[in-house]
């Protein structure tokens, strides 16, 4: 499990996290919901590792995590604009994680290999091995983002907005296969999304948040039927 407890972040003078706490429950899928700027993305950033909390801890299984940088953190994640490497085979693009990893650390080839293949077939990709980034639809490129990320086994795995850019059809689809996935995998899971449809559509449970706050935590049937503030009912209001 994830637990965030009392995080508070300041760019400049602009306050973007007040002391927000949420537990993330092992195998869940979460999505975080909320207006333009209400801080998801920098909430994400401080689970991942790549930006630092003023106040408050990560904790991972109840280990501190506050202060270890993002190799050290065992997350995965894809974001809207975060590429393939270009210049890499998919299956390079895939192992990354793992062949970036300390010799020590790293597992033998054959297993890498193995890792590989496994994740191609789960993401329906297998015999797209050997294609560049560039031989990939839009779609298929973010299924090899998960990939990658899913490949070295990630405590959480987190995307922000991971199909922000695709047309609403591959969009639909996406949702509904990562849903299978994570149905299959049980991979704790943190979803960030503009979409509510999408968020309560694919969430176990959805955090909704507002100007840095967490406003409500709930099953999607929870936060539609009894929404706790005038801003959750406000943002859902379009699907209720
Ligand atoms: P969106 O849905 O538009 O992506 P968001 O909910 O993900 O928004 P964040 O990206 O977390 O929100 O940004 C929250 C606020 O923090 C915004 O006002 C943003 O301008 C500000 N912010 C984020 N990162 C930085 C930074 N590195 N330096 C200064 N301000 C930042």
């Amino acid at each position: 499990a994830i637990r965030v407890e009392g995080l508070s972040k300041t760019f400049d003078t602009a306050a973007v996290l007040h002391d927000l706490s949420l537990d993330v429950r092992a195998g869940e899928l979460i999505g975080l919901l909320g207006p333009s700027g209400s801080g998801k993305t920098t909430l994400l950033r401080i689970i991942a590792g790549l930006d630092f909390p003023d106040r408050g801890r990560i904790l991972f299984g109840g280990d501190d995590a506050t202060g270890l940088p993002v190799q050290k953190r065992a997350v995965g994640f894809v974001f809207q604009h975060y590429a393939l490497f270009k210049h890499m085979t998919v299956a390079d693009n895939i192992a990354y994680g793992l062949n970036a990893r300390a010799r020590s650390e790293r597992p033998p080839q054959a297993e890498i290999r193995r890792r590989v293949g496994n994740l191609l077939d789960l993401i329906r990709l297998s015999g797209f091995a050997d294609r560049y980034p560039s031989q990939l639809s839009g779609g298929q490129r973010q299924r090899i983002a998960l990939a990658r990320a899913l490949a070295v086994e990630p405590r959480v795995l987190l995307l922000d907005e991971p199909f922000g850019a695709l047309d609403a059809q591959v969009r639909k689809d996406l949702r509904r296969w990562l849903r299978e996935i994570h149905d299959r995998t049980g991979q704790t899971t943190i979803f960030v999304t503009h979409d509510q449809d999408e968020a309560l559509e694919l969430s176990d449970r959805v955090a909704v948040l507002d100007k840095g706050r967490l406003e409500q935590v709930g099953t999607p049937d929870e936060v539609q039927d009894t929404p706790v503030s005038a801003t959750v009912l406000r943002f859902l209001g379009d699907s209720i």
